[in-house]
C-alpha cells in the first residue's frame, strides 16, 4: 500500500496578532508534519477585508518566523483565490446544489444560526443576495485523531449555510474546503473551535468530489476568565523575547512532558526536542485547555 507523502498547514486569519492560543495550533500543525517528514503549507484566510487588522498578515509571519516555525514554499493569499471560488459557486447555483438567499439577519435571529430553508425555491435572483449551499438530511461523522468520533446531523444541526455572503464575501466554510485540496493538503490539525464545521467541510468535499484529509482538533486555549483565547478578546499578541518559553508552554497544552530546563535553551532546541519527542496519542482529547493549569 502507497500512502500519501504528509501535506499539513497552518492558516491563520489576520482578523488580529498570533496569541498563545493560535501558536498551540501552529506548533502542533508543524510538529505533526516535521515528525512525519512532511511539508507544511503556510495559508493566509484574508477572506474579509472589513476585520482585517491593518498590518496582521505581515506580523503573524514575522511571529512565526520568530518562533521557528518556517514553512514550505509561498505563501497563498485566499484573497488572490476569488476566482476558483467563483467558479465552484457558479457551478453549484447551475446544479441547483446552491441558492440564493434574502433573509434579513432579523428573520433568521429566532433560528439560532441554524437555517429554516425560508428561501430554498424561491427562485431568487443572486443580485443583493447571500448564497447557501442545500445540506442533506444526513449525519456525517469522521474519525478525529484526537478527539475521537465526531457526528453531526445536517439538516437539524447547520441547515443550508452560507457560501457567499451578501457582501459578495466569500465564505471560509467554502475556501477551507477548496484551497486543502488545491494545495493537496493530507493532514488538517487546528483548533477545537472547528471541529463542529468540520461536518459541512465533509459534505463540501463529497459533492465537489475531493479527498478527505485526516483531521486532529487541538483543544482551545482559554483565559482565567473562562474566555477562549483569540481575536474577540484582545489577547495579547505573542511577545519575540518570550519564544522558547512559550513554546514549551505550548508543548504543555498539547500533553508533551518538556522538562523545565528546556525553556532556558534556544528555540532550535525546543523545536528539535519537539520533533523528536512527538506524541500526538498525549495531545488531552477535551476541546478547551485552562491557560492557567499550564504553569
Ligand atoms: N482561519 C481559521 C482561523 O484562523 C482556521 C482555519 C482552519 O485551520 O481550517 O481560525
Ligand atoms: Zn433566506
Amino acid at each position: 500500500m502507497t500512502t500519501l507523502p504528509y501535506i499539513g498547514r497552518f492558516a491563520p486569519t489576520p482578523s488580529g496578532y498570533l496569541h498563545f492560543g493560535s501558536l498551540v495550533a501552529a506548533l502542533a500543525s508543524w510538529l505533526d508534519a516535521r515528525a512525519a517528514g512532511g511539508r507544511w503549507l503556510l495559508r493566509m484566510e484574508d477572506l474579509d477585508p472589513p476585520r482585517e487588522v491593518a498590518g496582521a498578515p505581515a506580523a503573524i509571519l514575522k511571529t512565526l518566523e520568530r518562533y521557528g516555525l518556517q514553512w514550505d514554499g509561498e505563501v497563498v493569499y485566499q484573497s488572490e483565490r476569488h476566482a476558483a471560488y467563483q467558479q465552484v459557486i457558479d457551478r453549484l447555483l447551475a446544479q441547483g446544489l446552491a441558492y440564493a438567499c434574502t433573509c434579513s439577519r432579523k428573520q433568521l435571529e429566532p433560528y439560532q444560526g441554524i437555517y429554516p430553508g425560508t428561501c430554498r425555491n424561491a427562485g431568487h435572483s443572486t443580485q443583493d443576495a447571500a448564497i447557501r449551499l442545500r445540506v442533506p438530511e444526513l449525519r456525517y461523522r469522521f474519525e478525529d485523531r484526537v478527539q475521537g468520533t465526531y457526528a453531526q446531523h445536517l439538516g437539524s444541526e447547520s441547515g443550508d449555510f452560507v457560501i457567499r455572503r451578501r457582501d459578495g464575501l466569500y465564505a471560509y466554510q467554502l475556501a477551507v474546503v477548496l484551497d486543502d485540496a488545491w494545495q493537496g493538503v493530507t493532514d488538517i490539525v487546528r483548533g477545537a473551535d472547528l471541529l463542529d464545521s468540520t461536518p459541512r467541510h465533509l459534505y463540501l468535499q463529497e459533492l465537489l468530489g475531493l479527498p478527505q484529509p485526516r483531521y486532529l482538533h487541538v483543544p482551545l486555549i482559554t483565559q482565567p476568565d473562562g474566555n477562549k483565547l483569540g481575536k474577540s478578546y484582545r489577547s495579547p499578541p505573542l511577545d519575540a523575547d518570550q519564544a522558547a518559553p512559550l513554546l514549551v508552554r505550548a508543548l504543555r497544552a498539547l500533553g508533551q512532558r518538556p522538562e523545565a530546563d528546556l525553556a532556558h535553551g534556544s528555540v532550535d532546541d525546543v523545536l528539535r526536542w519537539g520533533v523528536e519527542h512527538w506524541d500526538s496519542g498525549a495531545i488531552p482529547p477535551v476541546r478547551t485547555v485552562a491557560e492557567a493549569q499550564l504553569e
